[in-house]
């Protein structure tokens, strides 16, 4: 082993510095500054080159990672890229908004006492190395194949197939109902997690390297499922699951009440310099606002963030579960908390308060219950223990369900789950219907980039070799 690893003994884990909160929230740049090399070689010579490295085997696609943390400490950048895009399409993207600390890090087995090994940072600081000196290029196939697969959805599971496909030569068509390339990547995740150049950087790329994007096309809209089948030889679904779940309180119907996403997509598209008439007149901005958030996962710390950076009066997130037991990162939650926001743990809303425009939330204290099947507490009321929160914008985050997709698509064989995912084979990927795979949160439910990345990279093999066997047949034939 070379002898510039180990360091953990001597070194302490360190991030990328993070610009104070003072100044972080008056602006929605990412809030952690790019690791100077030496601090990048410094860090990934802790890693201790496990014979068995757990980091990887609990990273969703399998990132070799003691192999590039060990070439970045011997200042073999070019190297470390080549071996870290060899496994996913979209490294710099992982760095950033991984929940490392459930992933990779948080598997990471240096002994006890000592800290995991920063990861997340130095995947992104070789891949934004690489895009600085110029290592990444566009798909160049060594020959191109005649098959042509459509791709429905521009999110990072639709992005990720595309890419894979094309590398294979294959004639790769990306259907998309909005007008930018990304998914939640640009319309959901907030641009202090991930600036949207970097992911406009990786459209171009795909477009260079000859991928074809239509945009603003609906699929079930602009054109039905079954002429999409008809013009290509496969079908990768990547459609996302978007349905808000809500709650049926009374006050539901005021004025001043929105989903989360419809927020976080205005105030995204506001940043990339659109015209926003629900964020001009107020609807959707938080500016001089007392708001509060409800939810407790990473959609609602997005909200709360965001909130804060538009300027509002105060907020608020409130949660039913407490701190220890929310799903949200705890990572983003303790960014929120040095910017300002305040949590009410162990909360739960029972009704709006106002007459044409929300004024108030009122809340009921809970405590943790015995543990359902699921092995998660339950909260329960705490009878007589309700109290008014005033607000002027109340945000739901309560997650997402998958749309009717075989209405939308037309198309009942196609099966789903009972909670609406389509069902595929967990291994090829493929649907009930012959030819058509599905990856990502349609087929998970919400879930995360780097699990979408992995499915995207799973069904690529899988219609790989499904166009081959066709092929074959049709020669046979
Ligand atoms: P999506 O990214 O949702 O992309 C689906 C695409 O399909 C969209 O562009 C949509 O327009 C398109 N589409 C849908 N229907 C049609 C149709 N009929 N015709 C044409 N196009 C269609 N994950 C993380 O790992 N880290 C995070 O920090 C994180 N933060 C998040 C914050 C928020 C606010 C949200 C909502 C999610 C977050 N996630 C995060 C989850 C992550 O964004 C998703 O798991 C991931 O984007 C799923 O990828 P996907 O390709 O399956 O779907
Ligand atoms: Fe960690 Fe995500 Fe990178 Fe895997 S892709 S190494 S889980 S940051
Ligand atoms: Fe290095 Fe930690 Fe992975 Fe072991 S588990 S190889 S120490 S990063």
């Amino acid at each position: 082993m070379s002898k510039k690893m180990l360091k953990f003994v001597s070194v302490d884990k360190q991030m990328p510095e993070k610009r104070g909160a003072d100044l972080r929230k008056e602006d929605f740049q990412e809030i952690y500054e790019e690791f100077e090399t030496d601090k990048a070689v410094e860090q990934a010579s802790r890693c201790s080159q496990c014979g068995i490295p757990f980091c990887q085997v609990h990273c969703p696609v399998q990132n070799n990672i003691p192999d590039w943390l060990n070439l970045t400490a011997n200042g073999r950048l070019e190297e470390a890229y080549e071996i870290s895009q060899a496994t996913n399409n979209l490294p710099e993207i992982c760095g950033r908004i991984c929940p490392q600390d459930r992933l990779c890090e948080g598997s990471c087995v240096i002994e006890k006492g000592f800290e995991s090994v920063t990861i997340g940072a130095v995947e992104k600081y070789i891949t934004d190395t690489a895009w600085e000196k110029g290592w990444v290029k566009p798909n160049a196939p060594v020959r191109e194949l005649s098959q042509s697969v459509g791709v429905i959805g521009a999110g990072p599971g639709g992005l990720a197939a595309a890419d894979q496909l094309r590398k294979r030569g294959y004639q790769v068509h990306v259907y998309d109902r909005y007008d930018r390339v990304g998914g939640l990547l640009v319309y959901g995740i907030p641009s202090f997690k991930l600036e949207k150049d970097v992911v406009e950087r990786r459209a171009r790329l795909l477009a260079d390297g000859g991928v074809t994007f239509h945009l603003n096309f609906n699929i079930g809209k602009d054109a039905t499922f079954a002429e999409l089948r008809d013009r290509h030889d496969a079908i990768v679904i990547a459609t996302g699951v978007y349905k808000a779940r809500d709650i049926a309180l009374p006050g539901s119907g005021l004025n001043g009440i929105v989903p989360a996403l419809d927020y976080l997509t205005a105030s995204n598209r506001k940043g990339l310099g659109d015209e926003v008439a629900e964020f001009e007149n107020g609807t959707l901005n938080a500016d001089g606002k007392n708001v509060v958030v409800i939810g407790g996962g990473d959609t609602a710390m997005d909200c709360v963030r965001t909130a804060i950076r538009q300027g509002a009066k105060s907020v608020k997130c409130l949660y039913r579960r407490d701190r220890k037991n929310m799903p949200g990162s705890l990572r983003e939650t303790t960014n929120a908390e040095e910017e300002g926001v305040e949590f009410v743990w162990l909360s739960a809303p029972k009704a709006f308060l106002g007459d044409d425009n929300v004024t108030g939330v009122k809340a009921i204290d809970m405590h943790l219950g015995i543990a359902d099947s699921t092995g998660r507490q339950v909260p329960v009321e705490i009878e007589g223990s309700e109290r008014d929160i005033p607000c002027d914008l109340a945000i739901k985050a309560l997650g997402f369900d998958p749309e009717d997709i075989p209405a939308l698509f037309d198309e009942p064989a196609l099966q789903v789950s009972r909670w609406g995912t389509i069902d595929a084979d967990p291994i090829t990927k493929m649907t009930s219907m012959e030819g058509v795979f599905a990856v990502g949160d349609i087929v998970r439910g919400a879930s995360l980039v780097v699990w979408a990345i992995r499915d995207g990279r799973d069904a690529a093999l899988s219609v790989e070799m499904y166009l081959k066997k066709a092929n074959q047949t049709a020669l046979a034939s």
